[in-house]
């Protein structure tokens, strides 16, 4: 401490360890070269003029453009990944060698991880650390994980008549199209692209038009894996154009979606009005943290309870967006979540001190806000936050800027209780008992996730029973590893990512019934 005071100032000050961190970070993303065309059969393609900018939320500026892809690109890689499902090696390998080629990928993208976590952060804004040690670990461990499950599973040999012989088998379902939102954009598209590979499918992605960089460039690692021609093709392109020829192209035999419950109705809507693919979709969620009065440690609930809604900025389908609160711990909790938020050190994404970035875009910025304004002249109290930018040094002008955002007296029934709003804003409720706590929980159409904090065993099954989600935490949140299954209940989606469940998706079931 005293040698930093003691440094001479102007500009042979020596930059603090997060600020020359920072520095070397942008000198990094200032040499990076950035993927622009989409990846099909191989190869990277492109044609016409179409490009979509791709803009980094941290000061606005674009970053580059890629290819849009239109109905004739995912059309071209729909055929490249029929061919290779119909024709190619991959469904015919033995599970051993594809999960040899999904863990050759687990170690490009460990090598590759500062890379990809730039990108990540550069397209939508994720604080670098997070990228990096927490983004990329999970892409990492979920290609190791499936490579493990490969050669795992089994069939069945029934009880039938002793004339008979019934099998049941497990076979690859086909082609996949996967379409993925901004917020994570290598893990979830790893969620889906992992267990449909190490079931032998082929795949479509199409990733979101915010953030085509990170998956892109995974593509390109891939074939350096060995993945085989057509496996694994990427088109990127708008939602409305890329996103729905896929999701009505009748070469694709499953689609599996995240993103908003409004556009999963859409992907149901195609399924049912082109081949009758099989639909996967992970959607929106409207989260309850329950916090009771015998909580184990109350002031890690407060704690967790703030990062559960500032964690990426709150763009997270499982933003623990209402905190349920027992009267009897109220104000304490109330207090001390207010304080809390606003210590949480918003700014650069790419200081790696920084713990919240920007919104991930202009336009979701506004949607944000949106919400916050409407509830406030509905009556709802603003804590803290809203429409402000963070005071704080260093911060580069044009990025996405908002404070964490708590609002109380929010009415069960009003916008802001029920919809998704997809950024750093809380929803507080007080109540005066578990039912009641429960009751609130459930008054919502999601079910993705919920939290209870208790030290009483028969409270936690008791409310986790109760509660209509496809995770319950208690006393944590955002907890789990790859050996469970996420996803939700009601508006919040069908299957399930993860664990060897997700293998379901992406699997037929067959009876081979032999006459003896
Ligand atoms: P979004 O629905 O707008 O977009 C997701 C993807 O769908 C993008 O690739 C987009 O291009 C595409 N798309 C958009 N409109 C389309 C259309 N009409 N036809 C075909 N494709 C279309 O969602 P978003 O804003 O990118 O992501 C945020 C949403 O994702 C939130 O609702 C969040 O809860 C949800 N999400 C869910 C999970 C989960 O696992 N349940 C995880 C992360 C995010």
């Amino acid at each position: 401490m005293t040698a930093v005071l003691q440094q001479p100032s102007g500009d042979t000050q020596k930059p603090s360890e997060p600020e020359a961190e920072r520095a070397t970070w942008l000198a990094r993303a200032a040499a990076l070269p950035l993927p622009t065309n989409a990846i099909v059969d191989g190869s990277e393609f492109s044609a016409g003029d179409e490009s979509l900018p791709v803009i980094g939320p941290r000061d606005g500026n674009e970053l580059t453009r890629v290819f849009a892809g239109d109905a004739a690109a995912v059309d071209h890689a729909v055929r490249a990944a029929r061919v290779a499902f119909d024709s190619g090696p991959w469904p015919r390998l033995s599970p051993r060698e594809r999960a040899a080629v999904l863990l050759r990928l687990a170690d490009l993208a460990e090598q590759h991880r500062d890379e990809l976590a730039l990108l990540i952060t550069l397209e939508m804004g994720k604080p670098i650390t997070h990228s990096r040690d927490i983004e990329m670990r999970a892409v990492v461990n979920c290609l190791r994980w499936y490579a493990e499950v490969a050669d795992k599973g089994h069939g069945e040999v029934r009880d039938t008549d002793p004339q008979a012989l019934a099998l049941v088998t497990r076979e690859p379902v086909g082609v996949v199209g996967i379409v993925t939102p901004w917020n994570f954009p290598l893990t979830l598209t790893m969620w889906k692209l992992a267990p449909a590979l190490i079931a032998g499918c082929t795949t479509v992605v199409k990733p979101a038009e915010q953030s085509p960089l990170s998956v892109l460039r995974l593509a390109q690692l891939a074939l350096e894996a060995g993945l085989p021609p057509g496996v694994l093709n990427v088109v990127p392109g708008t939602g409305p154009v890329a996103g729905q020829a896929l999701g009505l192209h009748a070469g694709v035999d499953a689609l599996a979606f995240t993103g908003s419950t409004a556009t999963g109705r859409a992907f149901a809507r195609y399924g049912a009005d082109s081949n009758l693919k099989r639909v996967w979709l992970e959607l929106g969620g409207k989260s309850p943290n329950i916090i009771l009065p015998d909580a184990p440690d109350l002031q890690r609930a407060i704690d967790t309870a703030v990062w559960a809604f500032t964690f990426n900025s709150g763009q997270m389908c499982t933003c623990g967006s209402r905190l349920i609160v027992h009267r009897d711990v109220a104000d304490e909790v109330v207090e001390n979540v207010v304080r809390g938020a606003r210590a949480v050190p918003v700014g650069d994404p790419l200081d790696p001190a920084v713990e919240m970035g920007p919104i991930a875009t202009a336009a979701q910025l506004a949607s944000v806000r949106g919400y916050v304004d409407r509830a406030v002249a509905a009556g709802a109290r603003l804590l803290t936050g809203g429409s402000h930018a963070p005071d704080r040094a260093g911060l580069p002008a044009g990025g996405n800027w908002l404070e964490p955002t708590i609002l109380t007296d929010v009415a069960p029934d009003s916008e802001l209780a029920r919809s998704e709003v997809f950024g750093p804003v809380l929803a507080m409720t007080v109540v005066d008992s578990t039912d009641e706590a429960v009751e609130v929980a459930n008054d919502c159409e999601y079910g993705l996730a919920a939290a209870v904090w208790t030290s009483d065993l028969s409270t936690a099954h008791t409310v986790s029973r109760r509660l209509r989600a496809g995770t319950v935490w208690v006393n944590c949140y955002e907890e789990g590893d790859m050996g469970v299954p996420f996803g939700g209940f009601g508006l919040s989606g069908n299957g399930r990512d993860k664990s060897a469940h997700a293998l379901d998706k992406y699997t037929e079931l067959k009876t081979t019934w032999m006459q003896l």
